[in-house]
């Protein structure tokens, strides 16, 4: 399989740690508010990853984090009256509800800062022991000039960062560049480190969390791509001057998404929130429409998108239906094709989603003719259960119960023998209980 690594720039193949495991972190939303759509994308992409590398056969293990200790957490505690903690558990609790909504799988860990406290400052002391962060004033900085190749993953050096980036003037830091590992508060929540009161960096947190979770170093650390900037270069910078690595082997981003040209953003406005996002369209629909695009471009939302994905979501529904109707009215055997090397060739190439889509309609258009035609059909059911798999599509299809399969053959019989009144009586039936 191979992966666009967003450290090197380059297609490459995937090479796990450990033979046949995969360790997988992927950034979380900082629980202050509600998360938009744009949001979702890394959900919905890291969660498809998930599914084929656990579909390879891969042992994967999977964590995606809680920010649950900001400055942005201490601005809405404020505004909305309630202390840090509860802000936390409102929105992690309702974050909890959007992946349920949008039938996003479990994971294996949901870490939280406010649980890693001691193992962040362990890090930072052993930074400042290597010399590569001080100490002024309460304030922790991480010393960038020592790392040689600061600026790897967003291809900047230091000299054009300095004289490119937005950089804060802070007469503490030696170095502009330099970041806040830890810094002093007296405002709203503390934690009282060996330098006194104050929070952590957020680019220390996602670090200290992979650490304590799998250890030095992982396989696969997605994001957006708007997060390529500084955070990720700064994770990687702390993970290079305590660990001698680049904290993961391979770095993968998605593109964002636009509204009408303009990237969607909170500070835009130009957003909607996921939960209302999700009332107007199904979990199926929203994730057919962020696949036809592949996840490194960026990704406009228009309604032509929506409509077409929502067209083939109904396609797809419609076919599994009849076909799961045979399949029980039959009693034949589904479930045993468990790869299909087509998949694979798709997949294989940096996850290629908008042709794994062509692929699943021409699975869709086989199993029509097959079903028209009286053909076998359960490989070709199973190869569309296996893409849905990886897709996350769900669908829900009914369980006949032994009067249900009663009523569909006395239809079948009424409608042969042209009996159309009695077939019509039974057909309603069938159409109310959704078997039709
Ligand atoms: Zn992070």
């Amino acid at each position: 399989m191979k992966i666009y690594n967003s450290l090197t720039d380059k297609i490459e193949e995937f090479k796990p740690i450990t033979p046949g495991k995969v360790t997988m972190y992927v950034c979380g939303p900082t629980v202050y508010n509600y998360v938009h759509i744009g949001n979702m994308r890394p959900v919905i992409t890291f969660d498809m990853v998930y599914n084929y590398l656990k579909y390879l056969g891969y042992d994967v293990t999977y964590a995606s984090n809680f920010t649950d200790v900001n400055p942005k957490i201490i601005a809405a505690a404020k505004e909305l009256g309630i202390t840090e903690r509860e802000v936390a558990d409102k929105f992690i609790k309702a974050y909890l509800d959007d992946l349920a909504s949008y039938n996003c799988g479990e994971i294996d860990y949901r870490p939280r800062v406010i649980e890693h406290m001691e193992d962040i400052y362990n890090f930072i002391q052993a930074l400042i022991d290597k010399d590569m962060a001080y100490e002024v004033d309460g304030d922790v900085y991480f010393r960038v000039s020592k790392v040689n190749d600061y600026g790897i993953l967003s291809n900047q050096n230091i000299e054009e960062l300095k004289s490119g980036a937005r950089v804060e003037v802070d007469d503490k830091k030696e170095n502009p560049l330099d970041f806040a590992l830890w810094r002093k508060t007296d405002d709203g929540e503390q934690f009282a480190s060996p330098w006194g009161l104050g929070i952590p960096g957020w680019h220390t947190e996602c670090v200290v969390m992979i650490n304590s979770l799998f250890g030095s170093k992982i396989d696969i650390h997605g994001g957006g791509v708007d997060l390529k900037f500084p955070h990720h270069e700064n994770e990687i910078a702390q993970s290079m001057a305590l660990n001698n690595n680049h904290l993961a082997n391979y770095w993968m981003h998605n593109g964002h998404i636009n509204v009408d040209g303009e990237k969607m953003s909170k500070s835009l406005g130009n957003f909607i929130l996921a939960k209302d996002f999700i009332k107007e369209h199904e979990a199926n629909v929203v994730k057919i429409a962020m696949f036809k695009t592949h996840y490194r471009l960026p990704l406009n939302f228009t309604d032509e998108v929506f409509n077409e994905a929502k067209v083939l979501n109904e396609k797809i529904m419609n076919v599994l239906k009849q076909a799961n109707l045979q399949i029980q009215l039959e009693g034949l055997e589904v479930g045993k094709v468990k790869r299909d090397e087509n998949i694979e060739k798709i997949m294989d190439e940096d996850f290629n989603t908008p042709n794994l889509i062509t692929y699943l309609l021409d699975l869709v258009k086989d199993l029509n003719n097959a079903l028209r035609k009286k053909e076998e059909f359960c490989s070709i059911y199973d190869k569309i259960g296996l893409v849905n798999q990886i897709l996350g599509l769900k669908y829900d299809l009914l369980v006949m119960s032994d009067e249900d399969k009663k009523l569909y053959s006395e239809w079948l019989e009424y409608r042969n023998n042209k009996d159309f009144a009695k077939a019509d009586e039974l057909r309603n039936i069938l159409v109310n209980k959704g078997i039709l």
